[in-house]
């Protein structure tokens, strides 16, 4: 019976929750179950967010017993809940399985409750300004990983979410097939049936991803992190950009626009002395003029492990007037949380640094 135990818990399970309708059904199929089962079980799964099997009650108990044994049920686990006195931002630290943690954010807007998620358990990346990266990367996160980071922030905060954006920590195009298949279950309309259009994806470019992501058609928004106004400048923050030339991702990103025929968001960075003179402001109006697009300038949320400051507010407003000159369209990026602070990425580094200290101590 021990014996029995310990295989089962070390044996890889199947993810029962990273499977969309159709692969339940089939799995249902293998068990020899009927039919019906996969929908009541995609119900308690991705409508009424179950925390368990146990909590399927219309499940007879055998059906539920034998789920158990056989698969895996991912939930996240709450470890630590931000809440901004300032705007009601709420920054979330979950714990996975395997004892990883990761990070979410939840922003009230005007047009409703957007929630970042994270893609990745880390990032291998590495743009130079970003906290999220400064371990490297540990692991990708699965589907449901993703799902239930917003599925636990409705549960927790009570409200709906209608917006997502995937601007947490991790690079999503480095972990393509887990994001399209999260997408596809997010966007299910048995499922939490977000619409596509209040989906966003930012990448930093990798243009055969972006390119794919193309061909799938949907209609999510595609941001790309440009950071710069030249290919050499674009490699002294974003080493990615040894491996992809700045008018590559630029046509990849045209590319989506045709194939889409939804415009691209421009992330951009503004870091003080590096990419915020009147010059960068002309070599990007130059650079995107042609493309239909809408930029938004992050001011760089400077971290203690580099030395990158916030251009001045005057430097910040003429960038911006210098853009709309140039018939582009452009917003500064507002800050959210701030009392709860830091950059993205901090609040999972903080954790993870007290948690080093404790285990030295
Ligand atoms: N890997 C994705 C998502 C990253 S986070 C990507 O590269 O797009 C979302 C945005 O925040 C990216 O544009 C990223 O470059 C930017 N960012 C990360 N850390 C930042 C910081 N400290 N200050 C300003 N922007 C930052």
């Amino acid at each position: 019976m021990e014996e029995r135990e310990v295989t089962q818990r070390t044996q890889k399970r199947k993810d029962i929750r990273s499977m969309d309708y159709e692969q339940l059904q089939q799995e249902m199929a293998a068990l020899g179950e009927k039919p019906f089962r996969a929908k009541q079980l995609y119900q308690w799964m991705h409508e009424k967010l179950a925390g368990s099997f146990e909590e399927m009650t219309n499940l007879p108990k055998s059906f539920r017993e034998k789920l158990k044994e056989q698969y895996d049920y991912t939930v996240l686990t709450l470890e630590d809940r931000l809440i901004s006195g300032i705007d009601g931002t709420e920054k979330y630290l979950f714990g996975l399985e395997d004892g990883n943690v990761i990070e979410s954010v939840l922003m009230r807007y005007h047009h409703g409750n957007s929630v970042c998620i994270s893609s990745q358990v880390g990032c291998r990346m590495g743009c130079r300004f970003c906290a999220s990266t400064l371990g490297g990367l540990t692991r990708q996160l699965r589907p449901s990983e993703m799902l239930e980071q917003i599925y636990e922030i409705q549960k927790i905060s009570g409200e709906r979410v209608s917006n997502l954006v995937l601007m947490g920590t991790g690079e999503p195009l480095d972990n393509y097939d887990n994001l399209l298949q999260f997408l596809k279950l997010l966007t299910d309309e048995h499922g939490l049936h977000i619409s596509q259009r209040n989906v966003t994806v930012s990448t930093c470019g990798i243009v055969e991803n972006m390119r794919r992501l193309a061909d799938e058609k949907l209609q999510i928004t595609l941001a790309l992190s440009l950071h710069a106004s030249s290919q050499e400048k674009r490699k002294e923050l974003m080493p990615i950009a040894f491996k992809y030339e700045i008018h590559d991702v630029l046509d990849a990103c045209r590319y989506y626009f045709e194939q889409t025929g939804r415009r691209i968001t421009f992330e951009y960075s503004l870091v003080g002395g590096v990419n915020d003179s009147d010059k960068d402001a002309r070599d990007l109006a130059t650079l995107i003029g042609d493309i239909n697009c809408h930029v938004n300038l992050i001011p760089v949320n400077p971290i203690k492990e580099r030395s990158f400051v916030q251009p001045y507010r005057e430097v910040i407003e003429a960038f911006k007037n210098k853009l709309e000159k140039n018939h582009i369209n452009v917003t500064i990026r507002r800050e959210m949380g701030r009392d709860i602070g830091g950059a993205c990425g901090q609040l999972r580094k903080s954790y993870i640094d007290a948690k080093g200290r404790d285990a030295q101590e």
